[in-house]
């Protein structure tokens, strides 16, 4: 249906005063970059709107459907066709567009809207016409005007007029990049992708931060993160992914520290190292898929240590939800299913028998003094490499 539109509508940012233009100004440019592989579209915003017009029969109208589902900022996403701005012609378009799109439903009813008020019918008189129409021309369907199957909208806005069946959620929250970037912790959980989306959601650009162990974990294991980062890309459009490798650390606590301890020097150093790339990177904070009392190194105490490592704050979206919200979220994201197969992860090398779930920071501290620490710092910073993932290979 070459001349239907796609019509986006945000949300939060509208109340944003002052900032509401740039933020505009950004899901734009996120729509134009993500519409690239699907054709020719003009996008412009007009009446807290975004358009999304298809220029040729090429367009693949579906996918950038979905594509707009899945832009930060977005609350709703329709699709609509336009007419000239007379009864005649949108009742026209009615008989010709609702059918195929009402088929199958048993109730609907007309929400008709003017922001232009010169339109000499009042809301309710064409919400009556339009109603008619449709139960005229669309078998079997009547009218619920409380509780509809479909909610037929007619919109009389400046330039045209616009019908459409229902709409669909957006993913909503804040443009992507308004809240500046932060560092995402990931491994190849569950929990961590989850915690990156959340934030990308409420803005904040992702870059991520994978910890190896090779040869304790396997190149696979590398593999199935790059997936990973590959698969938030749906949502977080670029990452950078950073990878560090803690083999030699991981071999030194073994080597000089007491077992019930590894967990949680592992991770103060990897908070340090975190930390370290986060300045580099200039990311404001740290990300991690921590839900309190998941695990061992999850207790109050546990993160308490490792928040006194970090220096910058640790945003930890995941914190209060279920294993199963956070799977559920997985799904959402598009990331569970690689999140679920089965790999090793540098954590679970050489875990203690009995890790510390009350620790006190001060015999943490007294732990680590038994190891190199600044020299074992170094070398693990000078292991990192760093590879781009994209939501597709043109996305720059
Ligand atoms: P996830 O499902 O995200 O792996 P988890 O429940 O397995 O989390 P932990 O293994 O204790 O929990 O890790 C807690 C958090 O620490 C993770 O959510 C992630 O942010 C970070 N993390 C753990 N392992 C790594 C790693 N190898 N590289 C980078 N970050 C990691
Ligand atoms: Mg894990």
């Amino acid at each position: 249906m070459i001349n239907e539109v796609i019509l986006c509508k945000y949300g939060e940012i509208v109340l944003k005063g002052q900032n509401r233009r740039n933020f505009e100004s950004m899901l734009i440019k996120e729509l134009r970059r993500r519409a690239s592989p699907h054709g020719v579209f003009k996008i412009y915003s007009r009446q807290s709107t975004i358009y999304v017009e298809p220029q040729n029969d090429e367009c693949d109208i579906d996918a950038m459907y979905t594509t707009a589902r899945h832009v930060f900022g977005i609350v709703a996403v329709n699709r609509a066709r336009a007419c000239e701005k007379s009864i005649d012609a949108i009742m026209a378009l009615c008989e010709e567009y609702l059918p195929d799109k009402l088929y199958g439903k048993r109730t609907f009813k007309v929400d008709a809207k003017r922001s232009d008020k010169s339109f000499p019918m009042t809301s309710p008189e064409i919400s009556a016409a339009v109603g008619g129409r449709i139960l005229s021309c669309v078998r079997g369907i009547r009218v619920d005007v409380k509780n509809p199957e479909v909610t037929v909208t007619v919109e009389i806005r400046d330039s045209l007029a616009y019908v459409r069946a229902g709409q669909e959620a957006g993913a909503g929250g804040l443009p992507l990049r308004s809240a500046g970037r932060g560092l995402l912790l990931l491994s190849g959980g569950i929990d961590s992708p989850v915690a990156g989306c959340m934030m990308a959601k409420r803005g904040l650009e992702i870059e991520a931060l994978h910890f190896e162990s090779f040869p304790y974990t396997s190149e696979r294991a590398r593999e199935k993160v790059m997936q990973l980062a590959e698969e938030m890309c749906e949502f977080c459009s670029r990452i950078h992914v950073h990878v560090i490798s803690l083999t030699e650390i991981q071999e030194a606590l073994r080597d000089s520290c007491d077992e019930d301890y590894f967990t949680l020097l592992l991770r103060i150093f990897m908070m340090k190292l975190s930390e370290r790339v986060a300045r580099e990177y200039k990311c404001g904070a740290l990300i991690t898929g921590e839900s309190l009392g998941q695990v061992a190194s999850q207790t109050l105490d546990a993160i308490a240590v490792t928040d006194s490592a970090a220096g910058i704050p640790v945003l930890r979206p995941c914190i209060g939800l279920d294993k199963n919200e956070i799977v559920n979220l997985a799904r959402y994201f598009g990331t569970f299913e690689t999140s679920i197969l089965p790999f090793e992860d540098c954590c679970t090398v050489f875990t203690p028998r009995h890790p510390k779930t009350k620790p006190r920071i001060e015999d943490c501290l007294a732990q680590l003094e038994r190891v190199d620490f600044e020299g074992l710092m170094e070398r693990a910073y000078a292991t990192l490499t760093t590879e781009t993932k994209l939501v597709f290979p043109e996305y720059r």
